[in-house]
């Protein structure tokens, strides 16, 4: 079977590898039919960081923590790459009762169990079982970060294993149309996160995005902003970006990247620039009492993160790896229901055999897709 490699930046592949196979009963094989490319993704695909990233890890410039989900050469290719994906089951192991072949399922980008006490309180991405999983133990255990996350392989493949089916897959309800939710696996869901609880604890409250290298998730946050009924502002150094962020119901204006200038006082604020004069200047536009999530990398030791201003204002700074598996079922149903056209962030669909060609593509939101066997 094909699965998409990252060899080199702006480089991929198909590699030839052996089907997956069932390695317990509670296993699921899945196709997928619809990939969506993480904002993430773009890092090591548009940048050659690689060698940077390792001088940094040696020096100390970098948090170690990034050794930890890269490994201490992070993203040397060749790894599988993709971890947002609709599939379709096509064969369960014999202790599988909540879906069959021929389901269509999201699959959350990290490996969770379900019973564990993480899994239990919503921090799935953080699942104690499937870190600990063929006796490692490992900071995540995700599909598409390469062997430090574990032996998942990527979702851009023709075929996939997936433990623990019964609890990670989640099947798209009827009526939903797929390529609509080609992100709920990992950047749809991380916008919900970043807006959604806090808007619902507190009608009324007012929204800024600094929008940026965390492209599409925080195009999500906006509309899904805008459809809980606040009022949003969007912020980015893209034209095109804002004008998606126009067509979901948020107001877009421009700012330079690399300022750290606030944009005033907001009650929810997230930051999806990805850096950090981003991260700083969310901050200081967050009102009091109000909550700043940040939804990017930022790989250096050290921030600048405004302690003062936080301490001064009673803001809260919420950062975190999403963990799709816990809001999907409630996400995938809310998207129906009211017809939210999450399918506006894609700025390129691709047919999922031109997958090495498109996934290298400098667009906002990359999805591929080829049409499901039933
Ligand atoms: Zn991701
Ligand atoms: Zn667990």
């Amino acid at each position: 079977m094909r699965e998409l490699n990252l060899v080199a930046a702006g480089k991929l592949a198909w590699f030839d590898r052996p089907e997956p196979a069932l390695s317990g009963d509670e296993d699921a094989i899945v196709r997928p039919f619809v990939v969506s490319r993480c904002d993430g993704d773009c890092l090591p695909i548009h940048r050659n960081v690689s060698r940077v990233m390792q001088a940094g890890l040696r020096a100390g410039l970098l948090d170690p923590a990034v050794g930890g989900i890269c490994g201490p050469v992070p993203f040397a290719g060749p790894f599988p790459i993709g971890h947002e994906c609709v599939a379709e089951v096509v064969e369960v192991g014999t202790a599988v009762t909540g879906v069959r072949a021929g389901d269509k399922v999201v699959v959350p980008w990290a490996v969770s169990c379900g019973r564990c006490g993480n899994c239990r309180r919503g921090l799935t991405s953080k699942c104690s079982a499937a870190r600990r999983e063929d006796g490692a133990e490992r900071v995540l255990s995700a599909y598409g970060f390469g062997r430090a996350s574990g032996p998942y392989g990527g979702m851009a493949s023709d075929l996939l294993r997936v433990p623990h089916a019964d609890h990670m897959l989640v099947r798209v309800p009827d009526g939903l149309d797929p390529l609509r939710v080609a992100a709920a696996s990992d950047n749809l869901a991380d916008g919900w996160r970043a807006v959604v609880p806090y808007l619902r604890s507190r009608p009324g409250a007012t929204v800024l995005v600094v929008g940026g290298g965390a492209q599409s998730i925080g195009l999500y946050a906006a509309g899904l902003a805008a459809a809980h009924g606040a009022s949003v502002d969007y912020v980015d150094s893209s034209s095109r970006r804002m004008a998606i962020a126009e067509s979901l119901g948020a107001t877009a204006r421009e700012r330079s990247r690399r300022s750290t200038r606030p944009e005033g006082a907001y009650d929810v604020v997230v930051e999806a620039s990805s850096s950090t004069a981003g991260i700083r200047a969310a901050i200081r536009s967050t009102a009091p009492g109000g909550v700043c999530t940040a939804v990017g990398y930022y790989v250096a030791a050290n921030t600048g993160i405004p302690l003062m201003h936080m301490y001064a204002n009673d803001v809260t700074l919420r950062l975190g790896v999403s963990h799709p598996r816990a809001v999907l079922p409630e996400l995938l149903d809310w998207v129906r229901d009211n017809d939210f056209p999450a399918e506006k962030v894609t700025t390129e669909l691709a047919d999922f055999d031109e997958a090495p060609s498109a996934y290298a593509a400098r667009t906002t939101k990359l999805v591929l897709h080829r049409p499901p066997l039933s």
